[in-house]
């Protein structure tokens, strides 16, 4: 194995490469030991002592960032240099599926190394950020009040949806909108979803709201529907987790799209993936219930999860999208274009279109129709807002 690649001998005692160093490739161990070291407010640590067969530096593979180890060799040690160029190369001519199991993750285990409070640090959602926010803030009375104040608001009105345009790449045209949550309250101003909805979602009122939302969507439907004249417009609406486990969902659904007299295949759901790992036979059925009534579904957030390849495959998912925490930076990270990259080709092998979230740039826009990304949603092309707001934007375009 591996007779066609040159070989590096250090001896011990000698550095291999130095955090802080440009890296451009792994290094396989063919013979002999290596210590990996960090340094620590200014001492060095050994954090692991690795011998034959163990591999290092493989970050660099992906990633254009400078090491963020020291590695030396303890004892006389014959490497394996793996060039970047090379699996560069090699992902390119591999196959879609493989070539994006490898990216996320290495992409993990980067995120793994490079945050200092460790994995799960990395990647708290910014839901989990919000409960520690408000738990470090004011305990449970303020929680207490906080979801008598989520009821009051159900009963007063003061929820309020806003959309937000998901346009297609090809010619910027309107194709549809997702739904997203505000709490317009009496005294606190505009609460954002996140400051709310991780409390909701403990407590049970998620289902209700989530109703509320639907019905809400499915009833200003009509008037957002004049401003696309795409071929099959949608409007999205965010199911959480809870929902997607209760008995009721499907036929809460049916009886909202009767009411409003709404096209089923209007109507796109957009889960997220810990309902499909924690209840996978109960999302299931009721995913295949919700496909059967003829409405469509979207997995969102996608890249920020489990990212499970057997999620996509095993569930009738027709729409996949991208999270914002990769289409942001992707002009200026290589790595982030790549996974952008590689969901994008792995959705289209499995027959879903794509939507990449939180584009903010023409160039983005650029780089995502370049590679083929479908459709796209962000403040490029309009942030949130409320029904009675885009009538001012949009009638004026099809007056
Ligand atoms: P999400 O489903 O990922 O929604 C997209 C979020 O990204 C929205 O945040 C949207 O305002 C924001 N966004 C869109 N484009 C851009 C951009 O170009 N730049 C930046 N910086 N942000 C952008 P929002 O409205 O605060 O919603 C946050 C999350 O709350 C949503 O994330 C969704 O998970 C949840 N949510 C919102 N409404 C509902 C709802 O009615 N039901 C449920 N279950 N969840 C909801
Ligand atoms: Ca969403
Ligand atoms: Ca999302």
């Amino acid at each position: 194995m591996f007779d066609e690649f040159n070989r590096e001998v250090f001896a011990c005692g000698q550095q291999i490469f130095k955090a802080g160093d440009a890296g451009d490739c792994a290094y396989l161990i063919e013979e002999g030991t290596v210590e990996i070291i960090i340094v620590d407010q200014g001492l060095e640590r050994r954090v692991s002592l690795i011998g034959k067969g163990e591999m290092f530096g493989e970050v660099a593979l992906i990633d254009h960032q400078p090491r963020t180890a020291t590695v030396r060799a303890v004892e006389k040690a014959v490497l394996v240099p793996i060039r970047r160029k090379l699996v560069e190369e090699l992902l390119e001519k591999s196959d879609p599926i493989l070539r994006h199991l490898l990216l996320v993750t290495l992409e993990r285990f980067r995120n793994k190394q490079s945050s200092p409070a460790g994995p799960a640090a990395s990647t708290k959602s910014s839901q989990e950020q919000a409960i520690r926010r408000i738990a470090l803030k004011g305990e449970a009375t303020q929680n207490l009040s906080l979801a008598h104040g989520i009821t009051r608001a159900l009963t007063h009105d003061e929820f309020k949806l806003y959309y937000q345009p998901i346009c297609n790449l090809s010619d910027g045209h309107l194709a549809g909108f997702e739904a997203l949550i505000r709490w317009h309250h009496p005294m606190n101003g505009m609460i954002q979803p996140m400051e709310f909805l991780w409390l909701a979602e403990q407590t049970g009122l998620i289902r209700e709201i989530g109703l509320w939302t639907l019905e809400r969507a499915c009833r200003d439907w009509p008037t957002l529907r004049q401003y696309t004249d795409y071929d099959e417009p949608f409007v999205s609406v965010n199911l959480s987790a809870t929902q997607l486990t209760s008995e009721s969902l499907v036929d809460d659904v049916k009886a909202i799209i009767a009411c409003h007299n709404m096209p089923a295949t209007e109507l796109k759901l957009e889960l997220t993936e810990t309902v499909m790992v924690e209840r996978p036979e109960i999302a299931s059925q009721i995913l295949n219930r919700l496909i059967e009534l003829g409405c469509s579904l979207a997995l969102d957030d996608y890249g920020t999860g489990h990212s499970g390849l057997d999620h996509l495959q095993r569930y009738p998912i027709g729409t996949l999208k991208i999270d914002r925490a990769f289409i942001a930076p992707m002009l200026e990270s290589a790595q982030s274009q790549e996974i952008v990259r590689s969901s994008i080709a792995l959705a289209h092998s499995l027959g879903m279109n794509v939507v990449a979230e939180g584009i903010e740039t023409k160039g983005v826009g650029a780089k995502l129709l370049e590679m083929k990304c479908n459709f796209g949603q962000g403040w490029h092309f309009g942030k949130p807002a409320a029904l009675h707001d885009l009538a001012l934007c949009y009638a004026k375009k099809i007056a």
